[in-house]
């Protein structure tokens, strides 16, 4: 087997490259509006009932349709899963990680299309899509070896008269409820991961991205993943979340989305129905509310490299975006100045241009949140950059900085997730340390120092699941940095990293005596 290696992101910079994109966004512009059924049991099933997805940058166009689940298709959809579930099981771990490797040379041929399709459906730049696609094709790999390695079990100690042995099995049937904002490399990851391990799965895609959900299942059926091993079901939280986060015979559910909604189905899942025979497992990755610290002794073109980078990246939609740059007070202005500077030359509009750096944010509803959070920053800051938002054609918010923020003031507690960045002052390497620790969360957060004395501090003391020391704060790499958050971030399960699997198995102890 060709050993793991992170897929090469796209150079753009290469004509050719560049070409190929544009090919693909023609070919999907083309065969936009396309109407996509659920699965169920391996039976293509339409309702009347149907999710519409649209293109956040243009707000008219369509992208496709999905049926929309009701609770008969969930249950029919559960029943499938634990018949599928008694043949997958059996399959050798090697058979179910060849077909994620299917899978990922099937996307590697087609990247740019799947790429393509998330600049329309998500807004996404053509680097921040690519990226996406590539973590996808990541997970696949990566998941797919971890399996075949943990298909050997652990060492454990035996005796003369007595041979133990440590292996894995899979738990059952899991409940894969991604976010939209990775809509190919969160969903891919949590299904696979589920998969590859011998689950049978219910995938229900964000309403906001459901036909690169579509897409993607259809790559796994072409792959040659057996019916009812994988079950489509798009349909709304509340009507079909609920009830299978309540299923008495669902074992696991693998979330990654809003707090909200993430400690909601924590708590569902707690509650043993009657009728159900084992504890739900919960994987909950939620929300972030990421921090830069910059200290005194910095090199401080670096810092506001790393803070624009990460605050404006996918409009501050990502889960690691940093979301408050806090500033040793000698070197605050400095900081500021130069990200106001550099913000200012991020071309902002249609992700379908490749020049754009800032698309739009992805629906109404965010528009709405993100726009009311910046006139709440006006009265608790002060308003340096943009504040400006345009959803006449698409959902665009400019870039936007608001200084002198108090640590405690809700701009800098709360999650934005928009292209929202507020900057707050510190008088010392205590007091930057204080204040990043200072917010319910624990996903990501960076520290720019040239003090070693400090930056060994930072590893020790301050609390996040993924740390980067003189670098952004967002960029994680399937394999080179696991990924997870603690507090109200989730429950770090690491994704990309070597303990992942083992959420979606069941570890057994055999001993024979002889
Ligand atoms: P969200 O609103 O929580 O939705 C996530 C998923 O949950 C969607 O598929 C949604 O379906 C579904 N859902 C809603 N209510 C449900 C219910 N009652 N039962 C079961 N499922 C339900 O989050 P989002 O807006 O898609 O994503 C943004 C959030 O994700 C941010 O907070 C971000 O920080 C977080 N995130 C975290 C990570 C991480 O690794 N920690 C990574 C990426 C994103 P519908 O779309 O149909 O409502």
């Amino acid at each position: 087997m060709i050993p793991y290696k992170h897929d090469p992101w796209t150079n753009f910079s290469v004509e050719e490259n560049r070409r190929a994109y544009e090919a693909a966004l023609k070919k999907v512009e083309a065969e936009l509006g396309g109407d996509f059924d659920l699965i169920v049991d391996g039976k293509r099933i339409k309702t009347d009932d149907k999710i519409t997805s649209y293109n956040p940058s243009n707000k008219e166009q369509v992208i496709g349709t999905v049926s929309k689940a009701k609770r008969e298709h969930a249950e029919e959809a559960m029943q499938a899963a634990w018949t599928a579930f008694e043949e997958w099981r059996k399959w050798s771990p090697k058979a179910r990680a060849e077909i994620l490797f299917r899978a990922s040379a099937i996307v590697k041929r087609r990247r740019h299309e799947f790429s393509a399709l998330m600049t329309l459906e998500a807004g996404k730049s053509w680097v921040e899509a690519d990226g996406d696609t590539s973590e996808a094709i990541d997970f696949m790999e990566f998941y797919g070896r971890q399996m075949i390695q943990l298909a050997q079990g652990k060492p454990c100690n035996s005796s003369e008269f007595q041979h133990n042995e440590y292996n894995y099995q899979p738990v059952g049937v899991g409940f894969a409820v991604p976010p939209w904002n990775f809509p190919f490399a969160i969903m891919c990851g949590i299904t696979v991961s589920a998969l590859v391990t011998g689950n049978a799965v219910l995938l229900k895609p964000s309403s906001n991205t459901p036909i690169i959900a579509a897409k993607f299942v259809e790559v796994l059926e072409e792959a040659g993943l057996p019916k009812g091993v994988l079950n489509f079901i798009p349909g709304s939280g509340s009507e079909i979340g609920d009830y299978i986060v309540d299923h008495p015979k669902l074992s696991f559910v693998s979330f990654t989305g809003s707090r909200e909604v993430g400690c909601r189905i924590y708590e569902r899942a707690a509650k043993v129905q009657e009728g159900q025979q084992w504890l739900k497992r919960v994987v909950a990755e939620m929300g972030g509310k990421d921090t830069i610290i910059v200290d005194r002794d910095a090199d401080l073109e670096l810092a506001a490299q790393s803070i624009v980078k990460s605050a404006f990246g996918y409009s501050g939609q990502k889960c690691s975006a940093c979301s408050r740059a806090i500033v040793h007070q000698d070197v605050y202005e400095q900081v500021l100045e130069r990200t106001i500077e550099l913000t200012k030359e991020l071309p902002v509009g249609n992700p379908t241009d490749v020049h754009t750096f800032v698309g739009p944010v992805i629906d109404a509803g965010q528009f709405r949140s993100i726009s009311e959070y910046i006139e709440i920053g006006k009265q608790e800051g002060s308003l340096r950059l943009g504040g400006e938002a345009d959803d006449s054609t698409g959902y665009f918010i400019q870039p936007t900085i608001i200084a002198d923020l108090d640590p405690n003031s809700r701009i800098m507690q709360e999650e934005i997730f928009g292209p929202v960045l507020g900057f707050s002052k510190a008088k010392d390497f205590e007091e930057l340390l204080e204040i990043a620790n200072n917010t319910d969360y624990a996903l990501t957060g960076a520290i720019i120092s040239n003090n070693r004395e400090h930056l060994e501090r930072a590893r020790r003391d301050f609390q996040v699941g993924n740390l980067y020391l003189n670098r952004g704060c967002t960029g994680s790499i399937v394999g080179e940095q696991p990924f997870g958050g603690f507090k109200m971030s989730g429950t770090d399960a690491k994704a990309g990293g070597p303990d992942y699997l083992r959420n979606f198995l069941h570890a057994k102890t055999v001993s024979e005596a002889f």
